[in-house]
C-alpha cells in the first residue's frame, strides 16, 4: 500500500508568514496527508510557550511541530534582519538536509513534499537536489509578489541600484494600467534607515525570485482570484488559494507568538452589535509616545467601545504601561478593552465589531476582507501601503488617515475617520458583498479548485 503523503513545511521566521502556512498545513492535514512543520527553535520556543494559554490552538493529529537552528546564539536580536538572514541562508540549508536524510529510509517518515517561500526558498533548492516534490506558498498579496518579479526592470529601467537597491529615483509607478500606483519608498527593504540591513533585504528579496522561480513545481498564493485578477493574469504560474482562513469554520488560528488572551471574546459578547471599534496592527508595527497617545486619546474621543491589541513592544518599551495618557485606564474603564494579543479571526468574525483599525499587513487585509469587516487603514512600512490602497481605493472597504505636518495622527482625524466610516452604510454593504465573492471563492470557485489540485498532486 502506498504510504501517505508527508510534507514538510518551512515559513519564515516572522508571525505574518508562519500563520498563513500553518493554515495550509492544516488543510493538508485535512485531506489525509502528514506534515512535519519546521520552524526555528527560537521561533518554536516562542509558540509552543504561547501554546499553553487556555485558548485551544491544537494542531491535531498528523500536524507535527519541531525546529532547526537558525544559526544565532541565544541572546542575539532576532529583529535585525541582515544578521539573522545571513545566518538563515548559511546554516539552515544543511540543517534541513540532515532532517530530510534522517528520515529518508523510513517509509512512514519519509518526505515526499517540501512546502516552502520566497525567504526560505533556500529549502526548495534543497529539496530539488534531493529529488522532492516543491510548493512555494506566497503569504503576501500576488500584487505584492508582481512587484517583487518586476525588480529586474526596475534595474533596467534605472530606478534601483541593481547591486544593493538603493533607490536612484523616487517616483510612483503601476506595473498594470488598472494595478494602485505604488511609490518606491514603500518596496519593504527601503523602508529601513540602515544601509547593511536594507542591502540584504533588498538581496534577500530578489535572491527569493530566483529560487521560486527555479525551484518550485507549483506555485501557489493566500489571496483570490476575486480580490487581485490583474496581479494575477501577470503571473499566470502563481494559483490563487486562498484567503484559506476564510474556509475554517472555526476560525482557530495556530502559530501565534504570543499567548492569545480569550476573555475579550465574552467581552465582546456583552457590546451591542456593530458597536465595537477593533484595533490592532500585526506583530512589528511600534509607535513613538506621541503617537501611541493621539491614538489612544483618539478612542477615548469616539465614546465607543474599542478593544485594543497594545502588543508587547507596540511602543519603544517593552510594555506600553507606562506610555498611556495621564488616567487613561480609570477614564476608559471597560468601555475599552485592552489585550496583548487577541484570537483575531475569531473577533474579526464577532457580530459586535463595527470596524478594523489596521496596519493592512497582508494577513490583516484578507482576515477582514474574508469577515465583511470595513478598514481604517494606518499603514506601517512595506507592502502595507500598497494593501491599504487596494482596501480604499480597489474594493472601496475602508478609509485612510491624513497625517499632520509633523506626520502624526491626531485624536481629532482619528475620530472623524471613525464617524465617517460607521456613518455611512455604503462602507459595509461592499465589505459583505466582497465577504460573499470571496467565501464563494474558497467554497466552491477558483481558490477553491486550485488548492484541491494542488492537494490532490502532492498527495499522488
Ligand atoms: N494576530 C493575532 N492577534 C493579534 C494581532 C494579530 O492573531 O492580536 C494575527 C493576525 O490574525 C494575522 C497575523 O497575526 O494572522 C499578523 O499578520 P499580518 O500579515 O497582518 O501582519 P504582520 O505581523 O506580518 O505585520
Amino acid at each position: 500500500m502506498k504510504s501517505l503523503a508527508h510534507v514538510l513545511a518551512v515559513p519564515y521566521p516572522a508571525q505574518g508568514h508562519v500563520i498563513p502556512m500553518m493554515e495550509f498545513a492544516k488543510k493538508l492535514v485535512h485531506r489525509g496527508c502528514k506534515v512535519t512543520f519546521a520552524n526555528t527553535d527560537f521561533i518554536h520556543r516562542r509558540i509552543t510557550n504561547a501554546m499553553s494559554s487556555k485558548e485551544d490552538d491544537n494542531c491535531g493529529n498528523g500536524l507535527k511541530l519541531v525546529s532547526i537552528p537558525d544559526g544565532l546564539e541565544h541572546g542575539d536580536d532576532r529583529l535585525n534582519l541582515e544578521k539573522l538572514t545571513g545566518s538563515m541562508q548559511r546554516v539552515m540549508p544543511r540543517k534541513l538536509e540532515e532532517l530530510i536524510r534522517k528520515a529518508k529510509n523510513d517509509e512512514n517518515r519519509r518526505f515526499t513534499c517540501v512546502v516552502a517561500e520566497g525567504g526560505t526558498g533556500w529549502a526548495l533548492e534543497v529539496a530539488k537536489r534531493m529529488e522532492i516534490k516543491t510548493v512555494s506558498f506566497c503569504p503576501v498579496s500576488a500584487s505584492t509578489a508582481a512587484v517583487a518579479c518586476s525588480i529586474p526592470k526596475l534595474i533596467e529601467d534605472g530606478i534601483i541600484d541593481g547591486s544593493d537597491g538603493t533607490i536612484l529615483k523616487k517616483q510612483s509607478f503601476n506595473i498594470a494600467p488598472t494595478m494602485p500606483v505604488i511609490s518606491t519608498s514603500a518596496f519593504a527593504w527601503a523602508c529601513f534607515d540602515d544601509m547593511m540591513t536594507r542591502k540584504s533585504l533588498f538581496k534577500l528579496t530578489a535572491k527569493s525570485n530566483e529560487f521560486v522561480e527555479k525551484f518550485a513545481d507549483y506555485k501557489i498564493c493566500n489571496s483570490a482570484n476575486e480580490l487581485e485578477p490583474d496581479a494575477f493574469s501577470l503571473l499566470p504560474e502563481l494559483l490563487p488559494v486562498g484567503p484559506l482562513l476564510a474556509s475554517s469554520k472555526l476560525g482557530n488560528q495556530g502559530g501565534n507568538f504570543w499567548a492569545k488572551d480569550s476573555d475579550c471574546l465574552s467581552w465582546l459578547d456583552q457590546q451591542p452589535a456593530r458597536s465595537v471599534i477593533y484595533v490592532a496592527f500585526g506583530s512589528f508595527t511600534a509607535f513613538n509616545k506621541k503617537q501611541f497617545q493621539e491614538l489612544a486619546l483618539g478612542l477615548e474621543l469616539t465614546n465607543k467601545p474599542f478593544l485594543w491589541v497594545a502588543r508587547p513592544g507596540i511602543t519603544l518599551k517593552a510594555t506600553a504601561e507606562g506610555d498611556y495618557p495621564q488616567g487613561y485606564k480609570e477614564r476608559i474603564g471597560s468601555r475599552g478593552k485592552i489585550v496583548s494579543w487577541a484570537p483575531q479571526e475569531k473577533v474579526l468574525r464577532h457580530p459586535s465589531v463595527a470596524c478594523f483599525v489596521s496596519h493592512c499587513g497582508w494577513n490583516s487585509t484578507i482576515e477582514g476582507v474574508s469577515n465583511g469587516v470595513p478598514f481604517l487603514c494606518w499603514p506601517y512600512f512595506a507592502d502595507q501601503y500598497l494593501n491599504e490602497s487596494y482596501i480604499c481605493d480597489v474594493w472601496k472597504i475602508g478609509l485612510r488617515f491624513e497625517k499632520d505636518k509633523g506626520g502624526i495622527i491626531r485624536q481629532g482625524e482619528f475620530k472623524k475617520k471613525v464617524d465617517q466610516l460607521l456613518g455611512d452604510e455604503h462602507f459595509k454593504a461592499t465589505a459583505m458583498d466582497l465577504k460573499e465573492k470571496i467565501v464563494n471563492s474558497v467554497q466552491s470557485g477558483c481558490s477553491y479548485k486550485n488548492l484541491s489540485n494542488v492537494i490532490d498532486w502532492i498527495r499522488d
